[in-house]
């Protein structure tokens, strides 16, 4: 199949994408900026973009792996080897050895730099957030052990002036015990000290202590607590 050069009009092979007689550059033709390149991997090269507008089909893999945020890190080292690579050496692999003039130097050095800031930023927060998330929630826990210590100690001299477990907070007669905004409920049954965090602090469950007589001490044990066992004090998971 034949064509006609959209300059001056000679006839050539139709996926011909310069003129041999003029050299204007054909409109089937699509050039590939190295620049742009390194900037598409950069941003989203954790989902392979960069390698879908190079033409690979294979920027599927980092889309199917982009949870690990694996192709994140070989994005990144991409567009640096793009910037790396000379326009003579990228126009021969990307655009039929075609050139469309040089590329900008000032881009090629600060956008891929804004970008790496991003990229940077966004993996230090993936992986920062859910620990700091787990820190906060891990101290509001412990404000509700806190209260649960506050009881244990009218729990147990109930218990050993009356051979029974306190059956619920009233009996104890003492002041109510002190408690904070992460605290929710507090309540005494049989003897197990059951303390919940606020519904503010959206941890689900309780904390349990459930006093064991042992010999003639009593011992706590909180392992039956219902707190997601990342929130629990050391102690009870
Ligand atoms: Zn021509």
């Amino acid at each position: 199949m034949n064509k006609y050069c959209s300059s001056c009009g000679v006839e050539m092979p139709a996926e011909a994408p310069q003129c041999r007689s003029c050299g204007a550059i054909q409109d089937n033709f699509v050039y590939k900026s190295r620049v742009a390149a390194a900037v598409i991997a950069f941003s989203t090269g954790l989902f392979g973009i960069h390698r879908f507008y190079l033409g690979q089909w294979w920027g599927i893999f980092y889309l199917l792996f982009f949870w690990t945020y694996i192709p994140m890190l070989v994005a990144i080292i991409e567009g640096i080897v793009f910037l790396a690579t000379s326009q003579k050496v990228w126009n021969d692999k990307y655009n039929r050895g075609l050139s469309l003039g040089t590329e900008k130097g000032g881009v090629v050095v600060i956008v891929p730099l804004v970008f790496i800031g991003i990229a940077m930023v966004g993996i230090i927060a993936a992986i920062a957030l859910p620990a700091y998330q787990d820190y906060t929630n891990r101290s509001k826990v412990l404000e509700s052990k806190l209260v649960a210590q506050q009881l244990m100690p009218a729990v147990e001299s109930y218990a050993f002036e009356r051979q029974q477990w306190p059956r619920n907070l009233e009996q104890l007669d003492i002041a109510a015990p002190r408690t904070s905004d992460n605290v929710g409920s507090v309540e005494i049954d049989a003897g197990v000290i059951i303390v919940a965090p606020a519904a503010s602090t959206g941890i689900a469950g309780a904390l349990v202590y459930i006093p064991k007589a042992q010999g003639s001490s009593i011992v706590w044990d909180c392992t039956e607590s219902t707190i997601d066992k990342r929130y629990l004090p050391a102690d009870c998971r």
